[in-house]
């Protein structure tokens, strides 16, 4: 009995199954299948896109959004009538470039995410802020009510900042430069906006940093002027737009010429000449300095010593020296190598460095000063009297020559001469040799011998010639005056 019972139902368990129920099942299996593809795709482009979105749109050091999130925000108060007037501040730490090769990329990317906090804090609850890149941020205020607010924001934020920072346990003062549009008052897009806030931020740093400069018209040349010096130097390197060339220095106890100083020129097949002034500031900010300073120094070194092959010695060169250069871990091995390589004794070489820069950055660079000094190498304080000089400061570096600002200079024969006078006393006590730059008149020439002064350099001996003009140089006028 047993038996038929378990036969029957194995009977029913294995019946054949109808066709079209098989047909069926597999339908709706396939169904199913695709239907969990398909909703497992479209949450995976989902999250995609959310990532895609927080990439285009916000920063990638700090929390805030970027340029993209600003120009998306503007073509939205374009639409809103709501919106009657904004204001966009264009925010920039001053000497970032500094903190950045001193210190690790984490170090700069905590300071930059703390001045976003605090430019958030401060700008709370009318601005917007942005980060637009490295170091610079914009503050969007939209319906401010009256004119002038930019510049009460802009006036707030950098009382904000006088408040130092401590990150890592380091006590930092950190200070911004502003640049400030008020809109409707132009018809700009924002990006013009943007650009137009960038030059007035450059403005406020011209009149010392650490201040705001509200943008008009007459500055839209300056930034056309200044696009254009960006985009050609990159290239100019490689197409060999550069060349050196050298200004005498003439030694007033010998009446002779002592040496040269070099000096940049770039002339660009696009823009023709382009004074130093103008590119070096650019070719620091985007560090192309570094090589350029380095061809510099190399090629003058290698001048020297072809001067010194044709039977004119002893002879000296002083090479201008950027700060950033001077930061670079491998700048003193650069020098110690060229030297080496030319078989060029370390005191016929002079590295000047701006009195300004120097000051800003002292306790950075003077290990750097001490070590080329300790291999014989001379370092001059360039522009000296245009900066921050003090007794104090001068005695903590180990310099060897100031080159006295043609400013000076210039007050000789005029009511401001014992400025000049007192200039060079201090430098006689402090028994550094005296260089003085921009001397165009003869009697300028016989105060400044009468004085005492070492040496002295500009248009009444020469003007800063190509080599082949120096060589004629030294062929024809060994002495050049009584
Ligand atoms: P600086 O080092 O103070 O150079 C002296 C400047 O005064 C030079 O301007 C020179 O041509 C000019 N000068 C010389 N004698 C006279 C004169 O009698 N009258 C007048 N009016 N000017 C005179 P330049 O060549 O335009 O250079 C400007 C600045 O650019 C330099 O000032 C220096 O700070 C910087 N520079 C030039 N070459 C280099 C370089 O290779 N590296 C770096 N880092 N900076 C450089
Ligand atoms: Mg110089
Ligand atoms: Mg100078």
């Amino acid at each position: 009995m047993g038996q038929l019972i378990l036969a029957n139902c194995l009977l029913y368990i294995f019946r054949p199954i109808p066709v079209p129920v098989v047909i069926l099942c597999v339908l709706i299996t396939m169904i199913l299948t695709l239907l969990t593809v398909l909703v497992l795709k479209s949450s995976r482009v989902r999250k995609l896109k959310k990532e895609n979105m927080q990439l285009t749109v916000f920063s990638r050091q700090t929390p805030l959004p970027n340029r993209n999130a600003l120009y998306m925000d503007a073509e939205k108060i374009q639409l809103d009538c709501a919106v009657q007037d904004m204001a966009l501040l264009y925010v920039d730490i001053d000497n970032f470039r500094y903190i950045h090769v001193i210190e690790d990329h984490d170090y700069a990317d905590l300071v930059l995410s703390k001045v976003s906090e605090r430019l958030v804090a401060l700008t709370q609850p009318k601005g917007k802020v942005y980060h637009l890149s490295e170091d610079k941020f914009a503050v969007l205020f939209t319906n401010t009510g009256r004119k002038g607010m930019g510049e009460i924001m802009a006036a707030n934020i950098l009382a904000g900042f006088k408040e130092r920072f401590e990150i890592l346990g380091n006590e930092l003062y950190i200070n911004l430069s502003i640049g400030i549009v008020e809109h409707p008052q132009s018809n700009m897009t924002m990006q013009k906006m943007v650009t137009a806030a960038e030059i007035a931020m450059y403005k406020a740093k011209q009149a010392g940093k650490n201040h705001y400069f509200v943008y008009d018209h007459s500055l839209s040349h300056a930034l056309k002027e200044k696009t254009n010096i960006q985009n050609h130097l990159r290239l100019a390197f490689e197409r060999n737009e550069f060349e050196i060339y050298y200004q005498c220095q003439l030694d007033l106890n010998f009446d002779r010429i002592d040496g040269f100083e070099a000096l940049l020129r770039w002339t660009s097949k696009e823009l023709g000449p382009v004074p130093p002034n103008q590119f070096i500031k650019v070719a620091e900010n985007s560090h192309l300095i570094v090589s350029l300073g380095t061809w510099v120094l190399r090629s003058s070194c290698a001048f020297l010593k072809k001067l010194e092959k044709m039977g004119y010695s002893p002879l000296n060169i002083s090479v201008n020296v950027s700060v950033i250069q001077l930061m670079q871990d491998d700048f003193v091995p650069t020098v110690q190598e060229t030297l080496e390589f030319l078989n060029l004794a370390p005191e016929h070489l002079e590295l000047e460095i701006t009195e300004s820069m120097l000051i800003k950055s002292l306790q950075l660079v003077l290990p750097k000063l001490e070590q080329l000094r300790r291999i014989g190498v001379r370092i001059a304080l360039d522009d000296f009297g245009t900066g921050y000089s003090s007794l104090s400061y001068l005695s903590q570096i180990p310099i060897t020559t100031l080159k006295l600002d043609k400013s000076f200079v210039d007050k000789i024969g005029t009511e401001q001469e014992s400025l000049t006078e007192s200039i060079l006393y201090l430098c006689k006590q402090l028994n550094l040799d005296i260089v003085a730059e921009g001397v165009e008149h003869n009697y300028q020439a016989s105060y400044l011998k009468r004085m005492k002064c070492h040496k002295m350099q500009g248009y009444l001996f020469s003007r800063p010639l190509p080599e082949q003009g120096i060589i004629d140089l030294l062929k024809s006028a060994p002495t050049l005056f009584d």
